[in-house]
């Protein structure tokens, strides 16, 4: 037996028309009809996040080192592969943290409150959002920060999560690497030079973008 939904969608059905020619395969998510991995892409992803969500803006209108703002997108999709992701991919047994063994490394603890990075921030962070910064969890943390109107703080506080990650790393992994001495005044330095670069940048009259054609060359005969 057929269900009284189904008839209705049946009966909804426009008979075949011989003078409107033959089928065609055509993408019903393209006025066209014609495919595209944009659409497919909307599609499959519309149900996991929404671009209204504040989190998305920020990350992208975080306009310093494009390197650190791929960095922050990471952090704010929680993949920043932290010991506790790595026992969820079962990459790892056990998911507490490298250096205080205190407590699951998540990417919270990983860059703001491990003891080893918790120090720096003490120095770092302005006084005026010194309550809420060591509170927040992490999405509320990324709107507090990226999202500041204090744009030196902004880009501070990329910078620094950049660099935190990336000794951490480097401390793990490379055996001859030593960590900064004073891991403020670094963090300043790097923020310094990327201003610097950043305002010799905009202020230069060449133009910001080249096009240059690359084509493959057949080798000489032998
Ligand atoms: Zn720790």
């Amino acid at each position: 037996m057929i269900d009284h939904s189904t008839l209705l969608r049946v009966a909804a059905q426009q008979p075949p028309v011989p003078e409107l020619g033959d089928d065609c395969i055509s993408w019903a998510l393209e006025p066209s009809g014609i495919f595209s991995v944009k659409t497919t892409y909307s599609l499959l992803a519309e149900p996991l996040w929404s671009m209204e969500e504040p989190i998305w803006r920020l990350v992208w209108q975080w306009r310093r080192p494009q390197r650190i703002q791929i960095f922050l997108w990471l952090v704010a999709h929680e993949k920043l592969l932290t010991n506790s992701l790595r026992v969820s991919r079962h990459l790892a047994v056990s998911g507490l943290c490298d250096f205080c063994s205190s407590t699951v490394e998540t990417i919270l603890h990983v860059l703001r409150d491990c003891p080893s990075t918790r120090s720096a921030w003490y120095r770092l962070v302005p006084m005026n959002i010194r309550g809420r910064f060591f509170l927040e969890p992490l999405k509320p943390w990324l709107i507090l920060n990226p999202g500041s109107r204090d744009e030196k703080w902004a880009t501070l506080f990329g910078v620094a999560c950049w660099l935190f990650w990336g000794w951490r790393n480097k401390g793990l992994f490379k055996q001859d690497f030593v960590r900064p001495r004073d891991e403020v005044q670094a963090t300043r330095a790097t923020t310094h030079n990327f201003e610097h670069a950043r305002d010799l940048w905009s202020n230069t009259t060449q133009p910001r973008r080249e096009w240059r054609w690359i084509q493959w060359r057949r080798p000489p005969p032998r």
